[in-house]
């Protein structure tokens, strides 16, 4: 049997950030893993869906090229070449993970564990069984793809996006099943790849829960792009004659059928604990199944933690890597705990859109008095010097204490801006900390001292609202 003072199973964001910095704490660590590490991040989400994007975004920037003067022809793409490079930026960044692995003197035990008992897992690899004595156990399972009834992928035609990341060609009728930030990237990736895109949200605006007005542009951008959106309507059956299907959706408008090559089913996740045998060890779950646990990332059942998806939503590659740290850090007895103000959230759209903290709506319904301006990127320098000139930052403050409740922007460079903003609210920063900020120009992030200084009552590169 072997013995260790943790054992995390799950080696994706969450699970081999919680090991090493276990490890760096002086803990014996074992992590177990059944497939790739890196887990869903690194093999099958973040690294190769932002891949593909930069390349579709490169491909229709090339091809648009001519209106800044600059001529190109013949611009193609190879799939395959495209494929081999999205793969050689995973293989490099999972054996970066792997060595980092081994240089923390962490042991990685290939296979699928169940916790036996509260101090014992059971790990079935290729050659049998393997069991492990463990003083802690972190549980990093994450998630995995929901189906609709009567919708259930088939890898071929009703494909997840797992797969959706190793087709070998835009479909030419591309039909997507959900407009969140999943649905709406390869939506956005694919359209500009060459697919005609249709997207159907149950919701009644797509990104449900985003600021309506940050929505409303990324919903134009794929409109103009001819892109058919049906929201508050739903898919109620798929058909399929070879390799097309023929989808029936229920809009308010009535019934429509519409024919596809691919259909994309991405209309949520369910925490991976089929095998964990949680009940049987009194580890308690909410009503969607996802752990519970407490702020130092403990569930239930003492010496028993969970970190990542597989705790719920947000499901984001960076929370779960910040709780494997908080648990890493109580296991070895230091006073960690999740006691962050905001979890910054990016989606890689076309523009792109990021956010921290509340938007008006939610400060609204948590009974804030806050105010909102924006500043918009068509006055910003720099974005037109990119030819990046839709979107806006959008500041939601508290005009008396200037406190800044909140940022969203949607726009070229979003997901680089929002650290700032991050920074700012953790620190308790007010509108007048980031107006009195000096921004190098020309630069995308001027457009949040801008909204600031809009804020503070003296605009410079907008008029007085
Ligand atoms: P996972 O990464 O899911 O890792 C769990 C690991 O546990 C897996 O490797 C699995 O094989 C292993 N495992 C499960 N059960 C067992 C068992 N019984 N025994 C052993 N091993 C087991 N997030 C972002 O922040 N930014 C993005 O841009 C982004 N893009 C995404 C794009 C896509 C297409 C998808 C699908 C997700 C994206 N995400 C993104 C979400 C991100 O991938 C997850 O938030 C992140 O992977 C969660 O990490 P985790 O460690 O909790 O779980």
């Amino acid at each position: 049997m072997l013995e260790c003072d943790v054992a995390v199973v799950g080696g994706g964001t969450g699970g081999y950030v919680c090991a090493i910095r276990a490890a760096q704490l002086g803990l014996k660590v074992i992590l177990v893993e059944k497939d790739r590490l890196g887990g869903e991040c690194l093999n099958y989400g973040c690294i190769p869906s932002k891949s593909l994007i930069t390349i579709s975004k490169l491909y229709e920037k090339t091809r648009d090229a001519e209106k800044f003067g600059l001529k190109v022809s013949g611009v193609s793409i190879d799939y395959d070449e495209l494929q081999r490079w999205k793969a050689g930026v995973v293989t490099k960044l999972v054996s970066g993970v792997e060595s980092l692995l081994k240089g923390n003197h962490v042991a990685v035990v290939p296979g699928q564990a169940t916790i036996a008992e509260r101090n014992r897992l059971v790990v079935t690899t290729g050659s049998g069984k393997e069991e492990i004595a463990a003083k802690n156990i972190v549980i990093a399972t994450g998630t995995h793809p929901i189906q609709i009834p009567g919708v259930e992928f088939d890898g071929s035609v009703v494909i997840s996006s797992r797969e959706a990341l190793e087709l070998r060609g835009a479909p030419g009728d591309f039909l997507i099943i959900g407009g969140g930030a999943i649905g709406l990237e390869f939506a956005c990736m694919y359209q500009k790849l060459g697919s005609r895109i249709t997207i159907v949200e149950l919701m009644e605006q797509l990104l449900p829960g985003g600021d309506p007005e940050v929505v409303r542009v990324v919903q134009r951008k794929l409109e103009e792009r001819g892109a058919k959106v049906y929201l508050k309507s739903k898919v109620s059956s798929v058909s399929k004659g070879g390799t097309k299907a023929t989808v029936e959706i229920e809009t308010p408008q009535g019934r429509v059928s519409v024919g596809a090559d691919k259909v994309l089913l991405s209309v949520g996740r369910a925490p991976r604990v089929e095998d964990l045998n949680l009940s049987g060890l009194g580890v308690g779950t909410d009503q969607r199944g996802y752990v519970v646990t407490d702020k130092r990332m403990m569930t239930s059942v003492s010496g028993i933690y969970a970190i990542g998806d597989v705790r719920g939503p947000p499901l984001l590659a960076h929370k779960a890597s910040k709780e494997g740290i908080v648990a890493a850090e109580c296991i070895a007895g230091l006073p960690s705990a999740a006691d962050w103000t905001v979890i910054p959230e990016t989606i890689f759209t076309d523009p792109e859109v990021a956010s921290a903290g509340l938007t008006a709506d939610r400060a609204a319904q948590a009974g804030f008095q806050a105010k909102s301006v924006r500043f918009p990127f068509a006055a910003l320098g720099r974005a037109l010097t990119a030819g990046e000139t839709e979107g806006f930052v959008k500041v939601v403050y508290l005009p008396d204490s200037g406190s800044v409740l909140g940022v969203q922007i949607v726009g070229s460079e979003a997901s680089n801006m929002i650290s700032e903003v991050a920074l700012a609210i953790e620190m308790g920063a007010t509108i007048e900390d980031i107006a009195q900020t000096i921004h190098p120009h020309p630069t995308f992030p001027e457009a949040l001292m801008e909204a600031a200084e809009s804020a503070a009552g003296r605009p410079i590169h907008q008029l007085r609202l």
